[in-house]
């Protein structure tokens, strides 16, 4: 069976202190569902260390929220993947939305980060999601073809078990419209089959896929309860303690 991944990605939100008690208080708090649910947090760069720290006595792991696809050399301003394994990170967030819109990732540029990651030993969380518009022109699964073969070109099978997608439709992000149930199993079942397709069915039944828009407490045990829905990937509601755990709960 596969494990559910709650995921919080704080975006550029918190500072050190509050970085520090969010993930004191989510440590705490998830103590008991840790046992059966995994728990992710990915602050800003700046406090990637500070909320280790805060978490290592717990089960909470840590995660970027992105990395540069090169090795470490002249590009400044740019993190590397090496150097977040270096300080013991274990997960990058990669094609996010927010990156794709507003910071004009494309696809080659992501699938190069996708396997810089990967190659430094990272568990990668790929974010994929259409835009309303591509919905409301019936696009969604192409979209999806399109940034799942653009994003994992040349990932082998092997390197699959340390990849974790995330479906996010770009409308429900931040937005409070969340994708029904429905919506949210059928993209997902969409997803495992072309899991299934380019991969295998081991990879593709093995593989998590987290939802994530607008997801919060009132409706996590709902969207968490959908057979192909295998964790979140919370935005908003992972900046506080008393919104995220129940998120976890819902997935324990
Ligand atoms: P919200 O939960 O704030 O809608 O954000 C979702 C998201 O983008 C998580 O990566």
């Amino acid at each position: 069976m596969r494990r559910y991944l709650i995921a919080g990605n704080w975006k550029m939100n918190t500072n050190r202190d509050t970085a520090v008690s969010l993930a004191k208080s989510i440590a705490d708090g998830s103590q008991a569902a840790t046992g059966s649910v995994d728990v992710l947090v990915c602050p800003p760069f700046p406090y990637l260390i500070p909320v280790q720290d805060a978490a290592s006595e717990s089960q909470v792991t840590v995660g970027a929220q992105n990395c540069y696809f090169e090795e470490p050399g002249a590009f400044t301003g740019e993190v590397a993947a090496e150097m977040l394994a270096d300080l013991g990170i274990q997960s990058v967030i990669l094609g996010h939305s927010e990156r794709r819109h507003v910071l004009g990732e494309t696809d080659a540029i992501i699938n190069r980060k996708v396997l810089k990651s990967l190659e430094k030993g990272l568990q990668v969380v790929l974010c994929v999601g259409e835009l309303l518009e591509e919905r409301e022109a019936e696009k969604t699964n192409d979209v999806l073809d399109e940034q799942m073969a653009g994003g994992l070109a040349s990932v082998s099978a092997e390197q699959m078990a340390n990849v974790v997608i995330a479906y996010e439709p770009v409308w429900a992000i931040g937005t409070g419209k969340t994708a029904s149930p429905e919506q949210a199993d059928s993209a997902h079942a969409h997803l495992r089959k072309w899991l299934e397709s380019h991969y295998t069915s081991e990879i593709a039944n093995g593989m998590r896929i987290l939802y994530g828009g607008s997801v919060k407490p009132a409706n996590a045990v709902e969207l968490l309860s959908q057979e192909n829905v295998d964790g979140a990937l919370v935005g908003g509601a992972s900046l506080t303690a008393e919104n995220f755990v129940p998120i976890i709960e819902a997935g324990a």
